[in-house]
């Protein structure tokens, strides 16, 4: 059952949180990080943080971690933005190998940090992302389950995972568009997707479950893909199509790194610019922690800092 606001220990006041933002009508732009493993990595990263800052984007957000010590490093690192920059930043949490317990601290320890935005995932089996997904005893199954799980626990605004190529475990597109919709029910806020490298497979998603009647703003996740083998690897992990055209164009350019940037900035502008002519309520950059290509793709796109600050529109 679910807490009344009374109950809610982690309150901010109603309309504050990036669910009002995406209200707005206006597109929101957004950059994703992972937690680095060395002292460079995490040099590289803020590099990158501090050149996207004074963009003023929708907010950035930080995957978590498989297992172990990388945890702990999304948790400083999300902390450590909330702290030391203008920046919102959004907690990825998976459910995978935690107990409801271990969550719910977790949860606990973002909201003492005044974080209150949280992207709810299942996530994958650790070690092989491809192997068996075993339950924690004591933890969840499904990501739903963990979005309940955050709005019982206060005011967040919850994002989720979708799938425009539908999530390589579902059995069929019915049951993939039932467990999106469940997440929905859960509260989900948003939901940002998986890469993908066509268009088309986000709008065929789009209508899928607006038939089903899930009106969550859905927010396209941006890959610029510029180094071939890099691509393929993760094509291969997420279980994303590669169009064949683009694996050509950019197999041509494998020992032409400029080249290769080149193909993927002109790619990805191409996509972002359909999907906000297509009315996608914001694009999600994956940076990789380096911040050139996506600068360009969202350069390339007309957003630039006005002098008082103020951004100039994306075109819609
Ligand atoms: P769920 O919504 O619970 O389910 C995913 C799919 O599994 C469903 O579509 C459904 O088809 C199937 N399924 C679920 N339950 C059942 C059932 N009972 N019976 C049959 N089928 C079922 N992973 C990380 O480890 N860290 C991250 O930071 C991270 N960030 C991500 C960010 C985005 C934007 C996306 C799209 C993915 C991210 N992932 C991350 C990967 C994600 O954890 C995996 O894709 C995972 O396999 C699915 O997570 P989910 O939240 O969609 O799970």
């Amino acid at each position: 059952m679910a807490a009344t606001t009374a109950d809610r220990p982690y309150s901010q006041g109603e309309g504050q949180g990036l669910r009002a933002l995406l209200a707005s009508g206006r597109p929101s732009f957004s950059f994703e990080f992972f937690p680095p493993k060395t002292e460079a990595g995490e040099r590289t990263l803020w590099k990158a943080i501090r050149r996207i800052e004074p963009l003023s984007p929708s907010f950035v957000s930080v995957t978590y971690g498989a297992g172990g010590s990388s945890r702990d490093r999304t948790v400083e690192v999300t902390k450590r933005i909330a702290a030391e920059t203008t920046l919102r930043p959004v907690a990825h949490l998976t459910a995978v190998g935690h107990s409801v317990t271990e969550l719910r601290h977790i949860i606990g320890q973002y909201a003492d940090a005044g974080i209150r935005d949280v992207l709810a995932l299942r996530g994958d089996p650790p070690g092989d992302p491809k192997g068996e997904w075993v339950r924690h005893p004591e933890g969840f199954g499904q990501a739903h389950e963990l979005v309940t799980l955050i709005k019982e626990l206060g005011d967040f605004s919850v994002g989720v995972a979708a799938f425009p190529e539908r999530h390589p475990r579902s059995a069929d597109w019915d049951s993939d568009i039932r467990n999106f919709a469940a997440k929905c029910r859960a509260g989900a806020d948003y939901a940002i997707t998986q890469m993908f490298f066509d268009v088309e497979d986000y709008l065929r998603l789009r209508d899928r479950l607006a038939a089903a009647g899930c009106v969550t703003p859905i927010i396209p996740e941006i890959m610029p893909a510029t180094d071939v083998r890099q691509i393929r690897r993760f094509a291969e992990l997420s279980d994303a199509r590669f169009p064949d055209v683009l694996a050509q164009r950019l197999e041509a350019a494998r020992d032409d790194a400029a080249e290769g940037h080149r193909i993927g900035v002109e790619h990805a502008t191409a996509m972002a610019e359909r999907l906000l002519a297509e009315g996608a309520p914001g694009l999600h950059y994956i940076t990789l922690n380096r911040s050139t290509a996506t600068l360009e793709i969202h350069q390339n796109l007309g957003v630039r800092e006005r002098p008082g600050g103020e951004l100039a529109a994306l075109p819609r």
